[in-house]
């Protein structure tokens, strides 16, 4: 990797709010390295999705050094949020209204992480509160309460893949989801929950980076670095009338979901 590309990356990850990497080593001797103070002559360093250490090749000598995780030491909301700010690092900022970040319990055991705003969500800045948003609403509490488990929606935390709404509503694209999820990633390290549902297709393949279907994924657990992410189908899905196979099989992902979590 050339000084240009290390110096390209760098600006990436310091756009994103990371202002530091750090060696792999005990934390009694952690040595922190200032993204800006990175200069092109710096020895080759490999950023990648998971944490990697990485070895100088050429140059002057540094240490081994990797991101730890890709969300910087005692990262909160309000941090991510302000390094967020008026993003315009992709295409979608251009037809957006409002950014929307998430809401609900910062300290929730569950996160609900669904595809991309809609026009109701680019209008109120909220997640999850046209049609689609009722119907998880309704799912979330109505399974509670059945299953004798006493929390409402605003108990959990509900984000996005992507925070600004797509034209058309359109499927994000690839490159829109790696740029903003990476704020996804670091609101899940700071919240830290029990578990995730991924919610429909585009959450699941931001999350697992898989190719599978949905269909085939959905109601079993599978991992995100160390949390539990239980698949369901997104509920604009299930809004559809003939869908009630796939309302039945969501609602028992759900209640599988909050047992795990809350009993
Ligand atoms: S979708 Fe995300 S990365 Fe793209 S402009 Fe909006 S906030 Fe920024």
């Amino acid at each position: 990797m050339t000084g240009e590309q290390i110096r390209s990356y760098l600006e990436f990850y310091r756009d994103l709010g990371f202002d530091s990497v750090y060696k792999r080593v005990p934390p009694s001797k952690r040595t922190e390295l200032r993204i800006t103070d990175a200069a092109p002559a710096a020895a080759p360093v490999s950023i990648a999705r998971v944490a990697a250490p990485v070895t100088p090749a050429v140059g002057p000598v540094m240490p081994a050094v990797s991101l730890p995780g890709l969300a910087p030491e005692n990262d909160t909301l309000g941090k991510i949020r302000r390094d967020l700010g008026d993003c315009r690092r992709c295409r979608l900022c251009e037809g957006r209204h409002t950014i929307v970040f998430g809401s609900g319990n910062e300290r929730s055991p569950l996160v609900f992480v669904g595809e991309g705003p809609g026009a109701d969500e680019d209008e109120q800045g909220l997640p999850f509160v046209g049609r689609a948003g009722q119907l998880l609403t309704q799912m979330i509490e109505n399974t509670a309460k059945k299953e004798g488990i006493p929390i409402l929606r605003s108990d959990v935390y509900i984000c996005n893949v992507v925070k600004c709404r797509p034209p058309e509503n359109r499927t994000p694209l690839p490159d829109e989801m790696e740029i903003c999820g990476e704020f996804l990633f670091r609101q899940l390290m700071a919240i830290k929950p029990k578990a995730i549902c991924a919610l429909g297709a585009t959450a699941m393949k931001a999350l697992l980076n898989t190719k599978e279907g949905i269909t085939r994924s959905r109601g079993k657990w599978h991992k995100w670095r160390d949390i539990p992410v239980m698949i369901t189908y997104h509920p604009s899905y299930l809004l559809r009338q003939y869908n009630q196979q796939a309302k039945r099989e969501a609602w028992e992902d759900l209640k599988t979901l909050l047992h795990f979590v809350y009993d």
